[in-house]
């Protein structure tokens, strides 16, 4: 069956349900973003041109919503949670709803087993029926039910679930042997899957897919309307609970904020005011998302106290026209250092209170900077209320660019197709043998280019016509290494480069080429010259690094403003 894209918002609030505060919130942000998602809707069926795109069954199971799972989100709905999750969640069912699917949204165990056909009373019971759904999106606690309830049949239809993972799994952390054997150590599971499995919230690490969320983009009035009534010197603190400003050394900073500029917050209070709150500041307690977004319109600053990490709000904030301060993590906050990031299953170094808006975005509308230093402080911030900023949203994050990501992934992500990556195949659709010739060396002979003149291109996604392969320095993740060329790291390409003609087409002389399984292969260890094959495909890893190897690493061109896709990828 053919998708339609679907220009009516209003049955997706009745599949939503109700009875929840967490389904309240995401009902009501349906609601305000309904008609930019239509727009969004519009612009993208134009640009596909009435392309055939399959109608999906999709189950969207919400398992820290469960009670099963403790639900311990929707009482804090009201009291300054974390509304992260409940943000991308809204936004995921709006995409895949206007995109034209058909969906089932569950919330609680029952309602989860009666979807899958398990009979009830017959929790652990192998299921009989075939599944009746081609995707199902879910988090790492509907996971665990899943696996409890779906018996044997677990294992044959995981390769349909999609994992919302907020921070990000990367491949040493899943694979469970591996994990087992090297202290990669998580609080979440092994669950063996493909990495691409796994959802982010931002585009922390390739091994992963980039899910993300929208901020809402503002139309010309607003635009005018924000530039008019802005308070130079207002500032908006980042943070709804208290516990925020138990920051270290903010006496200092704090003070220096306060001869500039009218320090506002949101911070939730049942009578009193939180003691935390110096008097000074001019509390608003939690306000209801769209008052927050209207008090970001007339802020000029939004000031980040390091905590919480990598939330929505400094996207929201950019959006309406704020600069974003933050601090710099020196050294980096991680799952080896940092008890928020303890058990993650990912050894990411955060460089900042929020990397992304960091790296990806910049002056003028963030600034990093270290908080103990009072002269760079005090500089950015006068600095920031002369300067003029205009509301910004990366394309990534408007309605379109989720939409576009959303529709790629699923028109040509398919993880079914064999227990490992598929063999290139032949136009005539038979696997062909690996051969040499696949690649060219570059002019300046300093990486691999795909041959175009290569007789069977491979049927893949992203198209292998994006490729590049390029050596890291020893030490350097391929993360790094493809950024450094302004290319973006792409597991899906690490089996055509596994092999040994490889290395020999890039120069590079092995005494040995061993067959093992590490994250960090394929790889070479320079002065011993002794090259690595990767054994394991679940293990093909962008991120990680030792300063024993040089990795070869699988890079691609990637759209301007749209980090998730080739430019060929559409
Ligand atoms: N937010 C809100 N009321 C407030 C402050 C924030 O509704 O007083 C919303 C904000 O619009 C954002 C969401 O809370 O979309 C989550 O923000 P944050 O970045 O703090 O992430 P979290 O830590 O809650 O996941």
């Amino acid at each position: 069956v053919q998708a339609a894209f679907r220009s009516n918002l209003s049955y997706l609030l009745e599949l939503i349900g109700s009875g929840k505060e967490s389904l309240i919130f995401m009902k009501k942000r349906v609601r305000h973003l309904a008609s930019q998602w239509l727009l969004a809707t519009q612009s993208l069926a134009q640009k596909l041109k009435g392309r055939r795109r399959d109608q999906k069954q999709i189950l969207i199971h919400i398992g820290f919503l469960t009670e099963e799972s403790g639900d311990v989100f929707s009482p804090r709905v009201l009291k300054g949670g974390p509304l992260g999750e409940m943000v991308q969640w809204a936004d995921i069912l709006a995409a895949l709803f206007v995109l034209g699917h058909s969906l089932k949204v569950t919330v609680s165990l029952k309602e989860l087993q009666s979807n899958l056909g398990v009979p009830p009373g017959r929790g652990n019971c192998p299921l009989t029926v075939p599944l009746p759904f081609d995707l199902i999106y879910t988090d790492y606690h509907g996971l665990q039910q899943m696996k409890q309830h779906m018996g044997l049949s677990f294992k044959k239809y995981r390769c349909r679930v999609r994992v919302i993972d907020t921070f990000g799994t990367e491949p040493a952390y899943n694979l469970e042997e591996y994990a087992t054997l090297h202290g990669y150590r998580t609080n979440w599971g092994y669950w063996n899957l493909n990495p691409k499995q796994f959802m982010t919230m931002f585009p922390h690490t390739p091994d992963n897919s980039f899910m993300g969320f929208v901020s809402e983009e503002l139309n010309e009035t607003e635009r005018q309307f924000i530039k008019s009534n802005k308070a130079s010197n207002m500032a908006v603190v980042y943070g709804k609970e208290a516990s925020i400003w138990k920051v270290q050394g903010k006496e200092k900073f704090l003070a220096i904020l306060n001869k500039y500029m009218e320090i506002h917050g949101t911070v939730y209070y049942e009578t009193q005011r939180p003691p935390e709150v110096p008097a000074f500041v001019k509390n608003h307690g939690l306000l209801p998302q769209h008052e927050f977004q209207q008090l970001l319109r007339k802020a000029k600053l939004f000031i980040g106290f390091g905590f919480p990490y990598e939330g929505p709000a400094p996207l929201e904030a950019i959006a309406n026209g704020c600069v974003f301060l933050q601090s710099r993590f020196n050294p980096p906050h991680s799952s080896l250092n940092h008890e928020f990031f303890r058990g993650k299953p990912t050894s990411r170094e955060v460089s900042s209170q929020h990397p992304y808006v960091e790296d990806f975005i910049g002056k003028p509308h963030v600034w990093t900077v270290d908080y103990n230093n009072s002269e760079e402080f005090e500089a950015a911030i006068k600095t920031i209320m002369r300067s003029k900023v205009d509301p910004y949203v990366p394309y990534e994050y408007t309605c379109e660019g989720m939409l576009e990501r959303i529709h790629a992934y699923i028109q040509h992500q398919d993880f079914c197709a064999g227990a490992s990556p598929p063999l290139p195949v032949k136009p005539n659709g038979h696997a062909m043998p690996s051969s040499p010739s696949l690649f060219t060396l570059s002019p300046n002979a300093t990486h691999l280019v795909w041959s175009y003149n290569a007789s069977s291109t491979p049927h893949v996604w992203p198209p292998v016509s994006s490729m590049q392969v390029w050596v890291s320095e020893a030490g350097q993740a391929c993360t790094e290494t493809c950024q450094e060329h302004r290319l973006v790291c792409e597991p899906t390409f690490f089996e055509f480069l596994n092999k040994k003609d490889v290395f020999l087409q890039l120069r590079i002389a092995c005494d040995s080429a061993e067959s093992e399984m590490s994250h960090l292969y394929p790889a070479l260890a320079e002065n011993v010259q002794e090259c690595y094959l990767q054994k394991e495909p679940l293990l093909y890893s962008c991120a990680g690094y030792s300063t024993k190897y040089r990795r070869l690493c699988p890079c691609r061109d990637y759209r301007k403003g749209q980090v998730a896709l080739c430019r060929d990828c559409l």
